[in-house]
Formats: C-alpha cells, structure tokens, sequence
C-alpha cells in the first residue's frame, strides 16, 4: 500500500477540492442539515454529476467517467472533508445502477443510467420482505405473467429505504414457485409510482423515516422491464449484493463517525474527569481510535487491489463487519463522554458551535443512534460471520434443511 498521491491523483484532488470550494454553499457544506429533502439533495448531486464527479467508476456508455476507484475515492474524501451532505441517489449508485448496467438491456441502460447518475430520477432496492431478510431467497413477491407478456406483482416488501422518494426500485420476485427457492426469482425495475404501488414510511429510532413498508397490488410490469432472464433473479441479484457490501463497508471512508473530529470534541472532556477514571477512558478511546484506523486501512487494501484491477470477493464481507464494531464503540464513547450535549448540542456537521437541536443537526446521540442499523443493512454481523467463515476461512458450511426442496414445499412446512 502506497498513501502518497500519485502526481495525477494530486492533480485530480487539487481539482475536486477547488470545486467543491468553489460551489460550498449550492452543495450545502457544513449546514449540518443531513435530513433528505429532496429538491435540494437532488440538485446537489445534479451539480456534482454535471461536473464530472459522480459516477466516476462508471463506464463512458452508462453517463459515467470511466475512471478509476482511486479517482472515486478521492472524491468521497475531498467531500467528507469539505462536509458536503451524502448524495440522495447512494443506493441507486452503489447497488440499483451496477445492476442495470450488468444485466440490463441497452434500451433500459439508455433510458434510466444518466438520469439516476443526475438524480433526475431516485431509486431504491425492493428485495427484503417481512418473512425474507437474510433468507432472502425465501421471498414470496409474486410475478405472473398474462397472455400478453406482461407481469402482474402482489405482494409486499419492507425496510426500502427511500421508496417514499424514489421514481424506480429494483424489484426481486418469485415467478417459479416448484423449483428450488434461489432458482425460481426474476428481478425487474418497477415505477414506483404506477397503480397498484403503495409506500408507507417506517418510523425509526432516529426520529427519521427514511425506509418503508411498500405493497404491490397487482401491479402491472411490461416484460420489457425485466432485468436478466426468467428464473436468473437470483444470479442479478448477487451482482446488487456484492455492490452493496463494497458501498457499505469498503472505501477506506469512515462508518458512522470520523475519529479525528471525536477526539477534536470529546478530547478536552478527558481532562475534567476524576484522575482514576481519565487512563479508563483514555484507554476505551484508543482501541475504538486503533479500530476505526484498522478499517480505515484495510478499505485502502480494497481500493489498491480494485485499482489494479481485482474484483472483491467475500473479504470485502470483513470491511463492513469491523467497521461498524469499531463506529459503534467509538460513538458510545463520544456519548458517554459528551453527556447531555451529544443529545441536545450542535453536532459533528455543525458550522456553529452554538447550532442545536435535531431539527438543525445531526447531533452526535442522533448518529449513534443510526448505527446499529448498520450493523443489519446489506447483511447482518451473524451472516456476514457466516460468509467469511465458510467462504474466506474453508470452515464447514451451516447445515441446510431446505436441500434438494422446492420453495412450494418450503412455504407449505411453514419455513
Ligand atoms: C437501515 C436499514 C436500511 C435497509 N434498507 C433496505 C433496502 O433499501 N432494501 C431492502 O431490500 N432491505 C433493506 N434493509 C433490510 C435488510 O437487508 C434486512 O434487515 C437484513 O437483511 C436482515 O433481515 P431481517 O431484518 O429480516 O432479519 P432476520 O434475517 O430475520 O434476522 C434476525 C436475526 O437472526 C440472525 N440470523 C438470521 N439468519 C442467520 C444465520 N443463518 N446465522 C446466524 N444468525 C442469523 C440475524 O443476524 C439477526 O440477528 C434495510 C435494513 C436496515 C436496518
């Protein structure tokens, strides 16, 4: 591993921090505001997208740049550092998109890539149910097509974080239910606002709604939005899954909170604690400092493997797994340590060290708040243990009941 820029990778950071300088107050730097109103996230990311930063990775065809990881890295660096807010259209970027772009048709490429890159359009990520999380396999979301080749949908998803925003979602469904249950699925895009669809917001302990419950009552799909081949859903779906681990857990960017602006916040609190009690936190606070530069270190491992070309495999399962370990351990410190003013003062993203309350920022109780979310998005810890203990370690796999069954038999002994 190299951390010195090259003399382009220089060049390109000098750039991208020189516009983002330059256009601060359109892209919302350091407002603290973090809540997804939509016009104005989608304007951000239009502006960014316009100027060449967003979708760096993606090939020329797709509206990308066709550029390198290492280019798309330093532009999530230069953001983090300047706090521009995230992008609206992340999962549309990290998952939906790497999927059309695998399996879609050119027409489906043509008519939705660019437009989700500018955030024209939204989308979101139709796969868990309330009976398939981590068996996602065992989903129920019926597909049946009619006489004239179109598809009919029922059925009901839920956890779809930003359904309640989005124009599309990549929808995963069973259409064969008398094979095996990962044999039978077909993925499509749906229009999450033709008739039939109905998004309901879910409540979290953040106080935010940004996931959903979303039901499908008969809505009608035309083949043509069809991703991949009939009973291949599974197969689509493994191309979205290991984008969405890349994403979550892998950049070399920081989970949660960033370990230099907590130690900036909390470092002065130590001293005013009792002596016996100031080498107990200081000792918290480096293992959750040595985790989180772990994390840190093993995304840039990624990147430079990515940069020279290898694609991630299971370990990228590990990426995701430590960092949300070492983000939450680190925001439990920062909370204890910062008592009542994690709850009620300004927050990590603040301009001003006076600004308060939730409604104008994100305090530091709102972002421990969000993470063990985290640690269940995109894969559980427990799944994510078990992948690297069968896939990376050689260990024994999980015994499987449901081998060598059709999904039909399955849903009928109650699995
Ligand atoms: C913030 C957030 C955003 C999300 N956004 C989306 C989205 O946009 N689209 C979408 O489709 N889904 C989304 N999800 C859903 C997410 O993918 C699921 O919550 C996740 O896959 C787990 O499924 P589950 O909630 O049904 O839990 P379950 O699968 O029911 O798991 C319950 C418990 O059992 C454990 N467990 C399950 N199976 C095993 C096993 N084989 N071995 C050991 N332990 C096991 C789990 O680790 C967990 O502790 C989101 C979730 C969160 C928290």
């Amino acid at each position: 591993m190299d951390f010195d820029d090259t003399p382009d990778e220089a060049a390109w950071r000098a750039e991208v921090r020189a516009f983002l300088a330059d256009h601060k107050d359109e892209l919302g730097a350091r407002t603290g505001r973090r809540d997804l109103d939509d016009e104005t996230s989608r304007r951000r990311q239009a502006l960014l997208y316009d100027a060449g930063y967003v979708g760096v990775t993606w090939p020329v065809e797709a509206g990308g740049r066709g550029g390198t990881p290492m280019q798309q890295a330093i532009v999530d660096q230069e953001m983090a550092r300047a706090a521009i807010p995230g992008l609206i259209n992340l999962i549309g970027i990290g998952m939906c998109g790497p999927t059309v772009i695998g399996h879609g048709s050119q027409d489906q490429k043509d008519r939705y890539l660019k437009r989700l890159l500018r955030a024209d359009d939204v989308w979101c990520q139709l796969f868990s149910e309330p009976a398939s999380g981590s068996d996602l396999a065992a989903l129920r979301t019926r597909a049946v097509q009619d006489e004239q080749g179109d598809w009919h949908i029922t059925g009901q998803k839920v956890w779809t974080t930003l359904a309640h925003l989005a124009d599309y979602g990549i929808l995963l469904t069973r259409t064969d239910p008398d094979v095996a249950k990962h044999r039978g699925l077909t993925m499509f895009v749906v229009d999450l606002k033709a008739p039939g669809v109905s998004v309901r917001p879910l409540r979290q302990m953040t106080g935010g709604a940004e996931f959903n419950e979303v039901f499908f009552d008969d809505v009608v799909i035309p083949d043509s939005e069809r991703l991949g081949e009939v009973g291949e859903g599974w197969r689509v779906a493994l191309t979205t899954l290991m984008s969405e681990r890349l994403t979550l857990g892998g950049g070399g960017g920081d989970i949660g909170m960033n370990v230099e602006r907590v130690a900036e916040h909390v470092g002065g609190r130590i001293g005013a604690l009792p002596p016996d009690r100031q080498a107990l936190v200081r000792q918290d606070f480096g293992r959750a400092y040595v985790a989180t530069l772990g994390m840190r270190y093993t995304g840039y491992r990624l990147l430079t493997a990515l940069s020279k070309g290898s694609l991630p495999g299971p370990e990228a399962s590990a990426g995701k797994l430590a960092g949300t370990r070492a983000a939450l351990e680190l925001a439990d410190l920062a909370v204890r340590l910062l008592g009542d003013d994690a709850v009620y003062g300004a927050g990590p993203d603040s301009a001003r060290p006076d600004s308060a309350g939730p409604d104008e920022t994100a305090t530091w109780q709102l972002l421990q708040a969000g993470l063990p979310g985290m640690a269940i998005a995109g894969g559980t810890n427990e799944v994510l243990r078990n992948i690297i203990g069968e896939r990376v370690l050689g260990l024994p796999p999980e015994p499987r009941a449901d081998k060598g069954m059709t999904f039909r038999e399955l849903a009928a002994a109650g699995a």
